[in-house]
C-alpha cells in the first residue's frame, strides 16, 4: 500500500492527520495563527525591545503544506510585512507588518519540533514565506537557527528586494531559497511590483556565488510579465545561475481578487484573462531551450 504522504493541520489545535496522497495532489490548508501563542501581555516598551532582537516578529498565519514551497511536507510560516506591490499579489493581507499578530520565535519553534517526525519521514521541513521574510532579518535569523539546531530543512520564500538585509550567518542556515523573480526588465519589473529589479539580481548572483541552492519562481501574467522578451530576459539571467535547480513557471489565476476587494484596495487586474496553455507551455520553453530544469 501506498504510505500516506500528506499532512494537514486539523482544526485549531493544528494537530496532524495523515490522508491519501491521491486524494489531495496539492494541498493548502491556513491554520492562521491557530496553536501558537501571540504575546499581547507585554508592555509597549517590552515589546519594542523584544522585536529589535528578533525575539518577537510579526506573523500572518501558517500552515503546512505538501508538494509546494519546497521538497517533502513543510510547515510554511507568512511572516507580515513586504516591501513590494505586485499587482497580482494573491496574498495582499500580508503586506502591512502592523496587521501580523505577534509571535515569540520560541513559540513558533515549539510547533516545528512538534513536526520532526513528519520532516523526516517526507524529506519535509520549515519554510519561511510571506509577505517578504526579509523584512524581519533578526526574527528570521532566529527562526532558521532554532530550526537547524533541530536538523530541520530550511526555505526562505522571497522577492530578493531585500537581500542585502540578509547576513552571510542568517543565510549560511538557509538550504534552500525560492527565489520570486517577477520580472526580467526593469521597467516591466517595476510596473509589476513598483520597486527595482536590481536588488533580485544581484541577491540572486550571491546566492549562486555562495553555492546556496535556488528554486526560481516566475508568475506569467498576461499583458503584463508574458512577454517573450521579459521572459528571456529573466530566462538569460537564471541560467546564468549555477545554484538554480528548477524554474516554475505559475499561472496567473484571480484567486486573490477577492482579498483585494475585502481589503479595499484598487486591483488593476480584474479583467487580466489566465494565460492560454499555449502561451505558458511557451514561456516554459524558454526556460528549458537554455537547459532549465522547468515545471
Ligand atoms: S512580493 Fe509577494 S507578498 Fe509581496 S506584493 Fe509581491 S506577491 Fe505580494
Amino acid at each position: 500500500m501506498r504510505p500516506p504522504a500528506v499532512v494537514a493541520p486539523d482544526g485549531i489545535n493544528g494537530e496532524y492527520v495523515a490522508v491519501p496522497e491521491d486524494a489531495v495532489p496539492r494541498l493548502r490548508r491556513s491554520a492562521g495563527t491557530a496553536g501558537i501563542a501571540t504575546t499581547a501581555e507585554m508592555s509597549h516598551g517590552e515589546h519594542v525591545a523584544a522585536v529589535r532582537a528578533g525575539e518577537i516578529g510579526s506573523m500572518h498565519s501558517w500552515e503546512l503544506v505538501t508538494a509546494v514551497d519546497g521538497p517533502g511536507t513543510r510547515m510554511t510560516v507568512f511572516l507580515a510585512g513586504c516591501p513590494l506591490r505586485c499587482l497580482y499579489c494573491h496574498n495582499p493581507d500580508t503586506l502591512r507588518m502592523r496587521d501580523g499578530e505577534p509571535v515569540a520565535v520560541d513559540e513558533l519553534l515549539r510547533r516545528v519540533r512538534r513536526y520532526l517526525p513528519v520532516f523526516r519521514a517526507t524529506g519535509g521541513g520549515l519554510t519561511v514565506s510571506g509577505g517578504e521574510p526579509l523584512m524581519q532579518p533578526a526574527f528570521l535569523g532566529r527562526l532558521l537557527r532554532g530550526a537547524k539546531e533541530m536538523g530541520v530543512h530550511t526555505t526562505v520564500d522571497t522577492s530578493g528586494f531585500l537581500g542585502t538585509h540578509a547576513s552571510d550567518a542568517l543565510l549560511d542556515d538557509v538550504d534552500l531559497v525560492l527565489l520570486d523573480v517577477k520580472s526580467g526588465l526593469p521597467q516591466t519589473y517595476l510596473r509589476t511590483t513598483g520597486r527595482e529589479l536590481a536588488p533580485t539580481l544581484d541577491f540572486s548572483r550571491r546566492l549562486a556565488a555562495r553555492g546556496t541552492p535556488m528554486w526560481i519562481r516566475f508568475v506569467a501574467v498576461p499583458g503584463l510579465t508574458d512577454a517573450p522578451d521579459n521572459v528571456a530576459a529573466v530566462a538569460d539571467h537564471v541560467a546564468s545561475l549555477a545554484t538554480v535547480e528548477r524554474v516554475e513557471v505559475l499561472p496567473f489565476h484571480q484567486m486573490g481578487r477577492d482579498k483585494w476587494e475585502r481589503l479595499d484596495l484598487p486591483y488593476e487586474l480584474g479583467e487580466t484573462p489566465a494565460p492560454e496553455p499555449a502561451d505558458v507551455e511557451r514561456i516554459r520553453a524558454q526556460f528549458r531551450d537554455r537547459g532549465l530544469t522547468v515545471f
